[in-house]
């Protein structure tokens, strides 16, 4: 059979999409292979049909026991022999894999990488005829990608051991510096390389500033998909729960994942997400690996991701279906801080200065006003025009700007006239003349800043801190209390000019009282 014929057969499809070919003939023509293609795209067909035309055995190396458990389930409901041999197996259905496996009964076996230290398995791999060895998510090799598995880095092993066996390594998204390393540490040779374009054109991408805990903004853009699916990331399980309380509230069905459920709520929140039961998922970032659900409409960040990658990775689960789709980031300079307070924990290697640049060039990304996916392209290397109407830049590119420099002054002022051991919630109060008792307690009612912000509400005054902080202007120390920079200081004396965008100023929005 030839490949067509063998793509319909089996797999059902009536061609190849574009690149799948390239990959399979470099595959068979027993060269390595490097393939970057967005999730999505079809890169298990890429080793699973190629394998069929072989005489041996494929070894696939994958990190997740869950995503290996469905792909042998779905290779087995085509008529393909397939298995895994995880921890998850007993050890009789192991002994039974490796008896198939002798007898050159299995054409496809997946394995976690660290199965490939084990003695008694790669003495049995030395005597199977291989046809090739996949590589599966290989950006997990790089430490300068976003994923490091230390069992991963091993794999250099498979080059030594077997050097005759062609390997072929797939992942969705790697930077230039990434897919280099990854060539390195396997010990690509000449690999045939085939890289996907990143552009999602189905998905219309927005960042914006959030506004005080974000739930006005989520809930506009929840309005604009009522009875569709969506997940919204948040940082954290408490997190999660309330926000999915108050989507409730409002109305929406909403439930929470991440790991502190039992491995069984997980699975039934998964199920009844797929099966479009429930709307909305508000999730952790473990919600996310191996979601097989195409028509999610919208995906939604109620702060800054990890990476760019992660990033792009978590936007890319909206519109499988190539349906329109919409994703929205909210993010603050605070989330700038606590990542690089992250950051400033690790130990002094050169992963940490490349770690602070990573999350540099994410938060330019996300605070950017450039293309969004020229942007996340450049990134990963790739060159794109301008989306043009895809992304909340290109839609609106005249940005209106505020000059707020009297603002910013006064509120430095309210921080340095207090000493600078107060949080911004307490300045706001201090500007805005309130009666809160603390600030009756610290005498500071007496103060020249007092009351001198009367003309911006809280949210307002809450931007022009968020754009000192962008700024630089000031810093917080580790009990939140604002200080003052250089720049800071600079403003303060007039000699800086301090501008905002104008909707981040929009004053505060009230549910009008109903009419009598
Ligand atoms: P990836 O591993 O790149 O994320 P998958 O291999 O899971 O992507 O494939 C994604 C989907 O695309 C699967 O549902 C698969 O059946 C489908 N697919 C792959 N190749 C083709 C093709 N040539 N024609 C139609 N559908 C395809």
């Amino acid at each position: 059979m030839n490949k067509l014929e063998i793509l319909k057969r089996h797999f059902g499809h009536q061609g190849f999409r574009p690149l799948q070919e390239e990959a399979v003939d470099a595959i068979l023509s027993r060269r390595d292979l490097l393939m970057i293609l967005p999730t999505g795209g079809g890169k298990s067909l890429c080793y699973q049909l190629p394998t069929l035309m072989m005489p041996g055995v494929t070894i696939v190396v994958s990190p997740l026991l869950a995503l290996m458990h469905d792909q042998v389930t779905a290779l087995l409901e085509m008529g393909i022999p397939a298995a895994m041999l995880g921890s998850m197996q007993s050890f009789e259905e192991q002994q039974e894999t490796v008896r198939r496996l002798r007898r050159g009964e299995l054409k496809l076996l997946y394995v976690a990488p660290e199965r490939l230290n084990n003695d008694f398995f790669s003495q049995l791999l030395s005597t199977l005829p291989i046809n090739f060895f996949v590589i599966d998510e290989a950006h997990c090799v790089s430490e300068w990608g976003h994923e490091f598995r230390e069992d991963y880095r091993r794999l250099s092993l498979l080059r030594e051991r077997y050097p005759q066996v062609p390997i072929a390594a797939f992942t969705a998204t790697a930077t230039r510096e990434v897919e280099a390393d990854i060539a390195s540490q396997l010990g690509l040779r000449d690999p045939v390389r085939v890289r996907g374009s990143l552009y999602r054109e189905n998905l219309t991408v927005s960042a914006r500033h959030r506004v005080g805990d974000g739930r006005a903004q989520l809930l506009d853009l929840l309005s604009a998909h009522k009875g569709e699916s969506g997940i919204v990331y948040t940082l954290s399980r408490k997190q999660t729960e309330s926000l999915a309380d108050h989507l409730r509230a409002k109305g929406y069905s909403a439930a929470t994942f991440h790991a502190g459920l039992s491995a069984e709520e997980r699975r039934r929140v998964y199920e009844e997400f797929v099966a479009d039961k429930i709307e909305t998922v508000v999730a952790t970032v473990a919600f996310g690996m191996g979601i097989d659900k195409s028509n999610i409409r919208y995906v939604a960040h109620m702060s800054l991701p990890k990476s760019v990658e992660n990033y792009y990775q978590e936007i890319g689960r909206a519109g499988r279906d190539g349906l329109e789709a919409e994703t929205l980031l909210l993010f603050g300079a605070q989330d700038l801080l606590m990542q690089r307070r992250f950051i400033d924990e690790l130990p002094e290697t050169p992963y940490k200065a490349h770690a602070y640049a990573k999350l540099e060039k994410l938060w330019r990304l996300v605070s950017g006003e450039a293309c969004r996916h020229k942007a996340l392209a450049d990134y990963f290397g790739e060159t794109l025009p301008e989306c043009g109407e895809r992304c909340d830049n290109c839609l609106a590119p005249a940005v209106e700007r505020l000059e707020i420099t009297e603002a910013a002054r006064k509120f430095l002022a309210a921080a340095w006239r207090s000493g600078q051991r107060f949080g911004a919630g307490y300045l706001i109060d201090l500007l805005r003349g309130s009666r809160d008792r603390r600030i009756l307690e610290n005498g500071h009612e007496a103060l020249s800043v007092y009351g001198i912000g009367k003309e911006y509400d809280r949210k307002q005054w809450s931007s022009v801190a968020d754009r000192l902080l962008e700024l630089g202007g000031i810093a917080l120390n580790e009990h939140k209390g604002v200080v003052l920079t250089e720049t800071g200081a600079q403003i303060l004396k007039g000699e800086r000019e301090v501008l905002i965008r104008k909707e981040r100023m929009e004053k505060e929005r009230r549910t009008p009282k109903p009419q009598p």
